[in-house]
């Protein structure tokens, strides 16, 4: 299914989602959001220990397919020490190049291993969903996040 992803783009996704990064609960965490994802199974959650409006420790635990565990493993790496206006910002960057395919912005960095994500419609909904309970986890917002509810 990964036949048209680049093998580097491949192995970069299949390295995360096989040694995950912050891949643990934080039991200090000030911030903690749930995401679910029915039409795959995944299900994860994000913890965040929030200093003000900045990230300053971010894990996650749970489960689901290689796309939405080494989008959530790299998301993690990527967003320590951003704040909470960055988080939203790079949310729009990877909502837009998950749906379209583009790399617009060189900020993107390593996340641009999901640009191929665009060519699985139904993969969509499992890279960004991580995305989506990390917004909901600096935004304080309680109640569970699922794709279902989301337009993507
Ligand atoms: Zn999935």
């Amino acid at each position: 299914m990964f036949d048209d992803l680049t093998d580097l783009y491949q192995q970069v996704i299949l390295d995360h989602s096989k040694s995950p990064r912050n891949f643990h609960k934080l039991e200090n965490a000030n911030r903690t959001a749930q995401g679910h994802n029915p039409l795959c199974g995944d299900h994860y959650t994000i913890y965040a220990v929030m200093d003000g409006d900045v990230i300053k420790d971010i894990g996650f635990q749970g489960a689901g397919c290689a796309i939405s565990k080494a989008s959530a493993s790299i998301l993690t790496d990527t967003l320590k020490g951003k704040t909470k206006t960055e988080v939203k910002a790079l949310f729009d960057k990877v909502h837009d190049m998950v749906t379209t395919g583009k790399v617009n912005d060189g900020e993107i960095g390593k996340l641009a291993v999901f640009a191929g994500v665009h060519k699985f419609p139904a993969r969509v909904k499992c890279a960004i969903l991580p995305w989506h309970a990390v917004v909901a986890a600096v935004e304080g917002r309680q109640e569970p996040v699922t794709t279902e509810k989301e337009d993507t």
